[in-house]
């Protein structure tokens, strides 16, 4: 009677999911003070005062038909231009408005991407640790999600383990960085060399190999850790951006895809994404929005309690015993779990009020996330259970 692959989908809870109804649960029954929830990436920081600001300005002087109304289905023109100008400013690119189509958020982005270029057969790559919604996302457009596995001393990317994963069905690489869940941030070595084999391959199969570069956390990364812009190093290139982290405005659903000028066949590219929009009835990204990120163009995300969280936990972490990455973006830690089960593991972790999601969910047995993106004080009281935790394991 109804579809049962989305019946699944629809009914199936997440683990993050289950993990974060489970403390609220546990919260209304030890109270909240005893629960140490780690399961999601909703970020904590306030979103800026100059994003508010700006909402409320667009609110008040624009006309209402311009901020309710539909937009073209890449997005207001000018919204286009002012972002291309300061991505421009930033990267040393060379885009105009035509190269954006607005969208609501970054899942949006990477699945209208996925839909743009998916044909029979196709295949699109990620490195794990990866965000799990990928599979769910790929699958949907028909196509084949393929794991390298994780390079785990680094979390950069193994690449004997890559190239045995590309195939002439190769259709496009999925890059993610900052990274979730590993709070990895690739360097620029590692971009330079995925960039090279690629182009290899895309002589060696005689068509395009994308890179899907999803960077929902591109402002997240602390000090001494660049994040290379991608298309500067690689011609086939799309880069699914979004507000959700960077502006803490994961509720409004807003971000964009770049599609540069260089890509092979920009025109059937760009086409292709605006088909992918229109199938997936994304319509248009919401207009207040569009005109509120136009405002704030160029204006900084606030890091600092990112920073100071990530290094708390780890810092505690690696005190209690715990082998892990050091923080370089994003909001997450992906440390060792003490045992082979990271299920069990986490199981065992409750017991003590610590909400940690399994790595096996993010292709990555035997690890474990936590989303450090909560409160400062959660965490420095966290600290001496991570340690009680540990000690059951010496
Ligand atoms: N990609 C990654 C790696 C994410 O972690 C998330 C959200 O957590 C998304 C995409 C989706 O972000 P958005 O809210 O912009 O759709």
């Amino acid at each position: 009677m109804v579809n049962k692959k989305m019946h699944e989908l629809g009914t199936k809870k997440s683990t993050i999911r289950a993990i974060f109804e489970f403390g609220r649960q546990r919260a209304a029954e030890v109270g909240e003070e005893n629960v140490f929830d780690f399961s999601l990436g909703n970020p904590n920081v306030p979103t800026p005062d100059f994003v508010r600001e700006a909402a409320i300005d667009v609110l008040a002087h624009e006309e209402p038909d311009k901020v309710h109304g539909y937009t073209i289905a890449p997005g207001l023109p000018q919204v286009r231009d002012t972002l291309a100008e300061s991505i421009n400013g930033r990267f040393g690119t060379h885009f105009s408005g035509k190269n954006l189509f607005m969208t609501a958020g970054a899942a949006a982005a990477c699945t209208i991407c996925f839909k743009a270029l998916c044909e029979a057969g196709d295949e699109f790559i990620t490195f794990a640790p990866f965000f799990p919604e990928y599979r769910v996302f790929v699958e949907s457009v028909g196509g084949k999600l393929v794991v390298v596995p994780a390079q785990a001393k680094d979390f950069q990317i193994d690449f004997a383990a890559f190239e045995t994963c590309l195939t002439e069905h190769t259709k496009a690489v999925i890059v993610n960085s900052p990274n979730n869940p590993s709070g990895a941030v690739y360097s620029e070595e590692t971009i330079k060399k995925l960039a090279e084999i690629l182009r290899a391959k895309e002589k060696e199969y005689g068509h395009s190999i994308f890179i899907i570069a999803d960077e929902p956390y591109r402002e997240i990364a602390f000090e001494g850790y660049n994040v290379p812009y991608i298309p500067q190093y690689y011609r086939d290139t799309l880069v699914c951006y979004s507000y959700s982290k960077s502006f803490s405005l994961p509720g409004e659903r807003i971000g964009y895809i770049v599609v540069p000028d260089e890509v092979a066949d920009f025109g059937q590219v760009y086409g292709a994404i605006a088909g992918a929009a229109r199938v997936l009835t994304h319509v248009n990204a919401p207009s207040l929005w569009q005109l509120v990120v136009a405002r704030c163009a160029g204006k900084p995300s606030d890091i600092s309690t990112y920073k100071l969280n990530g290094e708390l936990l780890y810092n505690g972490l690696i005190e209690a015993g715990f082998t892990c990455v050091r923080p370089q973006g994003a909001f997450y830690l992906f440390p060792q779990a003490l045992e082979a089960d990271d299920k069990a593991f986490c199981e065992r972790a409750r017991k003590y009020g610590l909400l940690l999601v399994p790595g096996k969910d993010f292709g990555c047995p035997g690890y474990f996330r936590a989303a450090y993106c909560i409160k400062t004080d959660t965490i420095r009281r966290s600290l001496p259970l991570f340690k009680q935790l540990a000690s059951e394991y010496k």
